[in-house]
């Protein structure tokens, strides 16, 4: 395994703390024949719009894109189900000749008819980008005749990365925001930003809010609705946690409503009370109790679940763990997550960081950790294997292949069904982390070394 080497062209992406200059090259396009573990814009414009439950999500493509659907992401909602529907145009070779604008019309006045929605959006994916649909002119029609918003999404699968699809998302919600009334919304109010609902993550936190005496507007956008999001511009900040997913929606309300916007984590005991704090903070002026309330909240919380912490990290002391995520604000949390363990983290990667994140990245590591930008399979087993590792932390393109390797994992992406987030999240981190590593199983399946 050791002796696999690394494309030429990636090599500006891997970095070893310590045994080199850091100068990290990121944010660009993935070398062709990488393999990348990145998904399409379609897809980032798709992980940040769907938990909008009581909007119909129409695909404007062949029937595939459509494959990614709530099955694949959870995020629950405590109302309509609308957002668990995968609805797809499903184009075929006629439709891509003469073009499938008619069958795009068609569907929406459909499916609009049958469902009702409050909203619809409507996801342009590779091929209506390549025979151009006017996806803009059927959307205003559409919306003319049925009385409710129907948004375009530009999210053509192969006009960038990822990231380019959070911008598409962002750049339709924008046309939402500020079209409500906020005549209800007092002072002490935010909105939860980038938080999806994961296994009911965003009820967790909000109830968090609530407990300091703070409305929640709207969340963007696990458990969504069209109408919170209508009126989101009235709250008076924007707590945006995975930034990059919705950077670009609160640096437009910032510069549109001059809503000002705090970047938290919600991942991990410290960082979940420094979210709090910072929040407390913002409101100290309007409302001087709310430090003590949250003192008082943050001093419970942390008294349940330490003394739990304490013991699973007197079973995973020292062992060493990978981490690989989409966003890198994530792997900053997770790093001081696995620390609270007792775990050492000696490889660090992300599919979207900036050269700022990856800096913060390199200032939090130890010497000798390998830090990736954008990594492939083989350069994840390869660096799994030297170093080591016991745990893997990732999605669910990683899963198989840290199996496989015969290494522990923790699914930290929208696919699983556990809620990681806050206090109680953390003791679900901690536990899923000590049964996969110490799992029996790795008897049968023996951890792959450099010599074998
Ligand atoms: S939009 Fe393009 S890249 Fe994305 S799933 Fe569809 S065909 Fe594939």
């Amino acid at each position: 395994m050791s002796s696999i080497s690394i494309l030429k062209g990636r090599e500006q992406q891997i970095y070893q703390k310590g045994s080199q200059d850091f100068d990290m090259s990121c944010e660009k396009k993935s070398l062709a024949g990488s393999i990348s573990q990145r998904a399409c814009v379609f897809c980032g414009s798709r992980v940040v719009l769907y938990p909008i439950a009581d909007a119909l999500h129409l695909i404007h493509g062949p029937i595939g894109c459509a494959s990614y659907t709530w099955d694949i992401r959870g995020a629950l909602s405590s109302g309509p189900q609308l957002h668990r529907m995968s609805f797809s145009t499903d184009l075929q070779e006629k439709d891509i000749i003469f073009g499938g604008e008619k069958k795009l019309a068609s569907a929406l006045d459909t499916l609009i008819d049958t469902y009702k929605p409050k909203a619809a959006f409507v996801y342009a994916t590779c091929i209506v980008g390549l025979i151009g649909d006017d996806i803009d002119a059927i959307c205003k029609k559409a919306s003319q005749e049925k009385g409710i918003p129907v948004l375009p999404v530009h999210s053509e699968g192969f006009k960038g990365t990822k990231k380019d699809g959070y911008k598409a998302a962002c750049d339709a919600m924008a046309n939402l925001v500020g079209t409500g009334s906020v005549k209800d919304v007092g002072p002490l109010s935010i909105n939860i930003m980038g938080e999806f609902n994961i296994a009911g993550e965003a009820w967790i936190i909000r109830d968090y809010y609530e407990r300091m005496g703070i409305e929640v507007v709207s969340v963007f956008t696990g458990d969504g609705r069209v109408e919170n999001i209508k009126r989101s511009h009235g709250a008076a900040l924007n707590v945006v946690q995975c930034s990059g997913s919705v950077i670009h929606l609160a640096q437009h309300m910032l510069e549109r409503y001059g809503t000002p916007f705090i970047r938290v984590s919600y991942f991990g005991i410290e960082d979940m009370s420094k979210a709090l704090y910072d929040v407390a903070e913002h409101f100290k002026d309007t409302c001087p109790e709310i430090m003590q309330r949250t003192q008082a909240l943050v001093r419970e919380e942390v008294k349940k679940v330490y003394p739990i912490l304490k013991q699973y990290k007197q079973k995973l002391k020292g062992k060493k763990a990978a981490i690989y995520v989409g966003g890198a604000f994530k792997a900053f949390s997770m790093i001081k997550q696995l620390r609270t363990l007792g775990m050492d983290v000696v490889l660090a990667g992300s599919q979207t960081g900036t050269k700022e994140d990856y800096q913060v990245l390199r200032d939090m590591c130890d010497d000798g950790t390998v830090i990736v930008d954008d990594a492939n399979p083989v350069e994840l087993s390869k660096y799994s294997i030297e170093k080591g590792v016991s745990l893997f932390v990732g999605g669910v393109k990683e899963r198989p292949m840290a199996f496989k390797l015969g290494i522990g994992f923790c699914d930290h992406n929208h696919e699983r069904k556990l809620s990681l987030a806050g206090y109680g999240g953390m003791i679900n981190f901690a536990r899923e982390v000590y049964a996969s590593v110490t799992s029996p199983v790795w008897q049968f399946a023996p951890r792959k070394t450099i010599e074998n």
